[in-house]
């Protein structure tokens, strides 16, 4: 398990709300992926059991829930307090200000930040730490701290501050205006201009990176609700993007994730539309995506790909869409821009028509799996995964087995799969919730148990071929070496198509953050095998790693695993 211990690195934690709680699943192996927290550390005490760790108001924590915007959030805050001159801390217990970066996809989630606030009060409660001038700050953010705002307080009255999404960067600000004493402080309003502007924060030397492209939705999904605490749909300009992958090309950023709720409707309404000819854009649900005239995400892919200050960046991933905006300009990009990663999660839901009405999808069945179709058409190997709810409100065992037969049609790489609980404020919500937990945890299991033997299909298709990785760090489990299969250290890549690849290693050399070609040697489910096909030597070649001012080749440390696919949300 990724601790900041193990890292070194970081303060950052992802909670695990996605996807590893109970009532929610994923057929793949996330357990390379999903950082779980550990992030209470038990303080070192002295003869006397007081805590000897020292608590050092220049440290902080930050404890994320959610999806990757959140955690793109979170890394944004450190990169902040950092220019502020802080550093992260190794745990909870020696942070100076504690912040919870929280989600509200779910009621429960909301649950979850505030029981973790409490928890870490009752620590330092114990630690007698509570007092005027021993209390460490502690702040809430993100989605939670958006639509909850000043109702935390009376659920947590130790509490410094609360703030949203849209005011993230005014951090250092209200931590210095807590430093002078003012208590409670509410700063989460929304950003009511119509562009949005921002510069993505990396922290450290990283050879992945999330780039938030455009937020919001305007989708309103009924059981969602993310509109309510992200807002409506606001883009950056190509320009702006580009020049801000320039500057993360320069420090060494191997693979980009863009960013957003619904990255296919990106720049919609830009200021940069203004003199644009109208574009016809067509998708296979038989509508127009972004909006005639406007910039559109396909051109920033090709725009990305063209631009020769990008060199270091060779592979470029996106999340979260929508199958209405999914147009057929951005199934052909899959061909036509070289950097693209050969995947996609595209979200789904349902795969019985009658329940995406009653979802608000605005889309059909049938033009999804087109979508589905076309994709791979161009390409049988592309990975594909989706997320989907069961046990949404009237859904029956008949619609059920229509999502069973979307899988054995579109044969996924992976899900994700959620069992429906009711968010207040949705417009499902109002629904009557007649699906029986009982039924709704049935469901589930069989839906990722039919998927399992999906996966472990499509995984076999690889074994024999040979793959280009991005070498994310050492395996946590060495078994290659263990079985006598391999020598030396085991690291672990992921492919293009996002399947996760062991291998070993026995020339010493840290491989974080290289690209290697590698031949597939078995393959589960969940993970696969493989060997390197190059030397030291060819390695060298095949991949030149960027090199720092001095002229020395970038280290990276470990990858955080980010670019996995999110989910579009948790119901
Ligand atoms: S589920 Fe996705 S598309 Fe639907 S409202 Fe939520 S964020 Fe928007």
């Amino acid at each position: 398990m990724k601790t900041p211990h193990s890292t070194g690195m970081t303060a950052i934690e992802q909670g695990d709300l996605n996807p590893s709680d109970s009532d929610a699943g994923s057929a793949k192996d996330t357990s390379e992926e999903v950082t779980q927290a550990e992030d209470i550390v038990l303080p070192v005490l002295d003869i006397h059991g007081a805590p000897i760790t020292p608590r050092d108001k220049n440290k902080y924590f930050i404890k994320t829930y959610g999806c990757q915007m959140n955690v793109a959030d979170s890394e944004r805050m450190a990169s902040l307090l950092s220019e502020k001159g802080m550093k992260p801390a190794r745990g909870v217990e020696e942070a100076g200000l504690i912040l919870i970066n929280g989600c509200t996809v779910r009621e429960k989630a909301v649950h979850k930040a505030v029981s973790t606030l409490g928890r870490y009060y009752h620590q330092l409660k114990d630690q007698g730490m509570t007092g005027p001038g021993d209390k460490p700050i502690i702040g809430i953010g993100g989605c939670v701290g958006q639509l909850e705002k000043e109702a935390l307080f009376k659920q947590a009255p130790y509490l410094d501050f609360v703030f949203g999404t849209d005011t993230i960067d005014h951090l250092p600000e209200i931590v210095y205006r807590v430093e002078q004493g003012e208590k409670h402080i509410v700063f989460a309003d929304f950003d009511r201009t119509q562009s949005y502007t921002t510069e993505t924060k990396v922290l450290g030397l990283k050879a992945q990176a999330f780039v938030n492209i455009m937020k919001g939705c305007d989708k309103f999904c009924t059981y969602c609700i993310v509109p309510f605490t992200r807002g409506r749909e606001k883009s950056r300009t190509i320009e702006e993007v580009l020049n801000d992958l320039a500057r993360m090309s320069a420090s060494g950023v191997r693979e980009i994730t863009l960013l957003g709720q619904n990255v296919n409707s990106f720049g919609k309404g830009n200021p940069n539309t203004a003199n644009r000819a109208p574009v016809d854009l067509k998708n296979q649900i038989g509508k127009v995506g972004p909006r005639a005239g406007d910039e559109n995400f396909p051109q920033l892919l090709h725009a990305i790909d063209a631009d020769p200050r990008l060199g270091n960046i060779r592979r470029i991933r996106f999340t979260s869409s929508h199958p209405l905006d999914f147009s057929d300009e951005l199934i052909d990009a899959y061909s036509t821009v070289k950097k693209l990663a050969p995947q996609l999660h595209l979200p789904v839901q349902s795969g019985s028509n009658r329940v995406l009405q009653k979802m608000g999808r605005h889309h059909k069945i049938e033009g999804y799996i087109a979508q589905m179709d076309l994709l791979r058409a161009q390409n049988p190997l592309v990975g594909l995964s989706t997320d989907l709810i069961v046990g949404f409100p009237g859904e029956t065992e008949e619609d059920f087995q229509a999502t069973l037969t979307l899988l054995d049609r579109v044969q996924y790489d992976n899900i994700f799969a959620f069992a429906y609980s009711p968010r207040p404020g949705t417009r499902a919500a109002k629904l009557d919730d007649d699906v029986s937990v009982k039924e709704k945890n049935d469901r589930l299991n069989r839906l990722l148990q039919h998927q399992l033997k999906i996966s472990e299909a499509r995984s076999q298709l690889l074994v024999g071929s040979e793959m280009e990785i991005l070498v994310e760090g050492e395996s946590k489990k060495q078994t290659l070496v263990e079985k006598g299969e391999g020598k030396g250290r085991v690291w672990t890549g992921r492919t293009g198509c996002m399947r996760i690849v062991h291998f070993a290693d026995d020339s010493g050399r840290n491989l974080v953050g290289r690209f290697l070609r590698v031949k597939i040697l078995a393959a589960t489910a969940l993970s696969m095998k493989a060997e390197l096909i190059h030397d030291a030597m060819e390695a060298e070649r095949y991949d030149v790693l960027p090199t720092t001012a001095s002229g020395a080749p970038v280290k990276y440390g470990a990858l955080q695993g980010s670019a996995m696919p999110v989910s579009e949300v948790i119901a």
